[in-house]
C-alpha cells in the first residue's frame, strides 16, 4: 500500500517557517510583508478562499489588506485599485481573486499587477521567466506540488512525469516546474490517446483535470509517486463529498505514495500564496539572501 502524502502537516510546517521568519524579517528590518487581497463580487466560494487567505496571512504575522467591490465595479476602477496597490509600500503581494465578472478583462487586470507583486504567479511575465528558467514568482498550487514532489523524493532528475491537463494555472507551470527538475514531462490534455498508456509509464503522476476518479488504479505504474490536485464536490450516498481527480484506494494498491483528496495539494496553495509574499517582499527589498529555499 502506498504511503499518504500528508500535505495539511506539510503546509502547516511550512506556515510556521514563513511565520519564523516573518518574525525575524520585521525585527531586523522593520520590514513587515502585506498581502492584499481584491473580491470583486459575490461569488460564496471566492467569499470563502479569501476570507482563508486572508486569516493565514495575519496568523503567520503579515500585514492583511482586504478591499470588496460590487459585481458591477467598472474594469477601470479595478485597474485603478491595481495601480494604488502597485505604488502602495506595504503591500509587497497582490492577489485578485478570480473569477471576474465578465464584463472585466481578467488578463488585462492580472497583467496590470507589478509582476514583483504578483504572488499568484499568473502574470505573462512571470509565466514567460518560468517558462525560460529565470527566477520569478511561480504559481501557488504547482509549487506547492513540487515541495511536495521534492519532500517525497529528493532529486527528481530523470524520472518520467506525466501531467494530465494543461491548464495555464496548474498543468502547464506544473511542467515547465518539473521539466527544471530535469524531469522527462508528458503533458496529457482531452484529445491524448492511449492516456492509460501514457499514465502507466509515470514515475511521478500528476493529476489536474477535474473529472472525479477518472484516473483508475492500474493506470498508475508500481511504486510512482501519484498527485492528485482535482477538487470535486460529489454525491455519494446523499450525503456531499470531495474527491479527487484519482480512484485514490485503488491507486494507493500500485502507488509508492499519493496524496489524498482532502488534505494534500488542496491546503499546500494557501502556504505557497504566504511563501510568495515573503519571497517578494524579501526580493523588493533586495534581500534575496534572506530568502527561503524550496
Ligand atoms: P481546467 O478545467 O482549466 O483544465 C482541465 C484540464 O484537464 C484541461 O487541460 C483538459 O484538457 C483536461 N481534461 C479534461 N477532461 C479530460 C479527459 N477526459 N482526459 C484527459 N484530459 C482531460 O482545470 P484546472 O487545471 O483549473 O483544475 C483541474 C482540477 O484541479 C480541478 O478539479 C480544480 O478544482 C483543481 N484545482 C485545485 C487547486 C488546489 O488548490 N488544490 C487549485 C486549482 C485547481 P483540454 O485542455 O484538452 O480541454
Amino acid at each position: 500500500m502506498a504511503s499518504i502524502i500528508d500535505g495539511k502537516a506539510f503546509a502547516q510546517n511550512l506556515r510556521e517557517k514563513i511565520s519564523r521568519r516573518t518574525t525575524q524579517l520585521k525585527k531586523e528590518t522593520d520590514i513587515q510583508p502585506g498581502l492584499a487581497t481584491v473580491l470583486v463580487g459575490e461569488d460564496p466560494a471566492s467569499h470563502v478562499y479569501v476570507r482563508n487567505k486572508n486569516r493565514q496571512t495575519k496568523a503567520v504575522g503579515m500585514a492583511s489588506f482586504h478591499h470588496e467591490l460590487d459585481a458591477q465595479t467598472s474594469q477601470e476602477a479595478l485597474l485603478a485599485l491595481v495601480n494604488d496597490l502597485n505604488h502602495d509600500d506595504a503591500v509587497h503581494g497582490i492577489l485578485v481573486q478570480l473569477p471576474l465578472p465578465e464584463h472585466i478583462d481578467s488578463i488585462a487586470v492580472i497583467n496590470a499587477i507589478d509582476p514583483a507583486k504578483d504572488v499568484d504567479g499568473f502574470h505573462i511575465l512571470n509565466v514567460g521567466k518560468l517558462a525560460i528558467g529565470e527566477p520569478g514568482l511561480v504559481s501557488c498550487t504547482p509549487l506547492g506540488c513540487l515541495m511536495l514532489l521534492k519532500d517525497q523524493l529528493g532529486d527528481l532528475s530523470g524520472k518520467n512525469a506525466v501531467i494530465v491537463g494543461r491548464s495555464n494555472i496548474v498543468g502547464k507551470p506544473m511542467a515547465a516546474l518539473l521539466l527544471q527538475q530535469h524531469c522527462t514531462v508528458t503533458i496529457a490534455h482531452s484529445r491524448t490517446q492511449d492516456l492509460a498508456g501514457v499514465c502507466r509509464r509515470a514515475d511521478i503522476l500528476v493529476a489536474a483535470v477535474g473529472r472525479p476518479e477518472m484516473i483508475q488504479g492500474d493506470w498508475v505504474k508500481p511504486g510512482a509517486v501519484v498527485i492528485d490536485v482535482g477538487i470535486n464536490r460529489v454525491e455519494i450516498e446523499g450525503k456531499a463529498k470531495l474527491v479527487g481527480d484519482v480512484d485514490f484506494s485503488a491507486a494507493a494498491e500500485h502507488a509508492a505514495a499519493i496524496t489524498p483528496v482532502p488534505g494534500g495539494v488542496g491546503p499546500m496553495t494557501i502556504a505557497c500564496l504566504l511563501y510568495n509574499t515573503y519571497q517578494a517582499a524579501c526580493m523588493q527589498h533586495g534581500m534575496e539572501d534572506r530568502m527561503m529555499a524550496l
